[in-house]
């Protein structure tokens, strides 16, 4: 029996665009995709894109351990309202998802989410680089990435026994890579403006130089690798040239790294404090412009919320880390350079694929569960960070007028947002 009709919108999927209405059945499911539908519920998607639902590889909900800071709940409300229906939830809470009882606890957590919760375990236990966690136990339960979070594995041993074991299971071990030695506690990027601002900077090496090794060891396993928040020109090119060279590896990038630069930390200014840090409009060029050669397949938020008492500390005291989920969206549309489809693509399909997360990313076709989204790409709004859905306001866009709205967003069928309004 059907239930909704989305109405007049742009649809665009993997399998391009076309303008028509779709109908959701009570099964959650697409029931029809066509001209003039009905159903007993109308959503008029007029002026708006229709398209498979935002997928995130990269979200911080700080549940357990810092729900002051966010909830599974709370970061899944934001995350609809950004328009995703599936999010990977990092393991770097408190205590650490390193075993199965606190996957079992994160899981039993996420059933009361407004999108698809998907448990990111660590690959080392406590994340302490030492010694690998329970990485089959944790696959058993259904995960199947893995990250340290962080500057990633320090040790060149360590991490090639988890991409080799993590080849064993077939699941995937995602790192972002920095040396810390040579980050050597810096706090933004190092270059004229940290030199300009007298704070210690983290050197591009630092970042390339651990892609090198990690793309080398991926080399040597034969294990997929999947690289989070790229930053760095170099680094581009490292993964443009191993991937050239057949290794299998993924990457992605943050919405912040595509529009920022270290110049925006010039009054010290610690909503725009992240790791990777912000770097130069050189990098910011070459991220993009790796982005739309597909070196880059992904567009991750890198979610981080922190609270007011600790972003509010000095520049180089403060917490790492922005919040991304319900504006990354408009960010990328209109920084990424790419067409609306190309952004689409970095935002559903490939995190999708790379995920491995069948019921999402699909095309907009009879019988795919209905994860959808429904966003107006020319629609203005302001974003006030007091009225953002997650527990945390750290971010630099408050105050901002962005372009790329979303109005609706249906979760197997259950539509969570409504004209841009959280439903529970
Ligand atoms: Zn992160």
């Amino acid at each position: 029996m059907s239930e909704l009709v989305i109405a007049g919108g742009r649809v665009i999927d993997v399998d391009g665009e076309r303008t028509a209405d779709v109908v959701v059945g009570a099964d959650g499911r697409i029931e029809a995709v066509g001209e003039g539908l009905t159903a007993p519920r109308r959503l008029d998607a007029a002026g708006c894109v229709v398209a498979p639902g935002l997928v995130d590889l990269h979200a911080h909900l700080r549940q357990p351990g810092r729900e002051e800071a966010e909830t599974v709940e709370s970061g899944s409300r934001a995350a609809a309202l950004g328009g995703f229906t599936a999010l990977v939830a990092m393991g770097d809470t408190d205590p650490p998802i390193d075993g199965a009882a606190v996957v079992r606890e994160v899981q039993h957590l996420a059933r009361g989410a407004l999108c698809e919760v998907v448990v990111a375990g660590t690959v080392t236990a406590g994340r302490r680089g030492e010694r690998l966690a329970p990485l089959a136990e944790m696959a058993d339960l259904g995960v199947r990435i893995f990250s340290d979070c962080g500057p990633g594995i320090q040790d060149d041993a360590v991490m090639r026994r988890a991409l080799e074991y993590a080849g064993d299971l077939g699941v995937t071990v995602a790192q972002r890579g920095e040396h810390a030695t040579l980050a050597g506690g810096g706090h933004l990027h190092e270059g004229a403006w940290s030199t300009r601002l007298g704070l210690a900077g983290i050197p591009a090496l630092a970042e390339e130089s651990m892609v090198a090794r990690d793309l080398a060891l991926a080399r040597l396993t034969g294990t997929r690798l999947h690289l989070q928040c790229l930053s760095t020109a170099g680094a581009v090119e490292l993964v443009r040239a191993a991937r050239a060279d057949g290794v299998g590896v993924t990457a992605e990038v943050t919405p912040h790294h595509l529009r920022f630069t270290d110049a925006d930390c010039a009054e010290f200014d610690t909503a725009y404090k992240c790791a990777p840090p912000l770097r130069t409009d050189d990098d910011v060029a070459a991220l993009r412009t790796g982005l739309a050669d597909r070196t880059i397949d992904a567009v991750a938020t890198d979610h981080a919320p922190h609270l007011p008492e600790d972003k509010e500390r000095t520049f180089d005291e403060a917490p790492c880390g922005m919040l991304g989920l319900e504006t990354a969206l408009a960010v990328s549309l209109a920084a990424s350079g790419l067409s609306v489809a190309e952004v689409l693509r970095a935002l559903s399909w490939a995190p999708a694929a790379i995920a491995g997360l069948e019921d999402q990313g699909g095309p907009v076709s009879v019988g795919r569960p209905a994860n959808l989204v429904v966003f107006d790409p020319a629609a203005a709004w302001t974003v006030e960070a007091d009225r953002l859905a997650s527990r945390s306001h750290n971010t630099p866009l408050a105050g901002c007028t962005l372009t790329g709205k979303v109005r609706h967003t249906l979760w197997r069928g259950e539509p969570v947002v409504l004209d841009g309004e959280a439903q529970r």
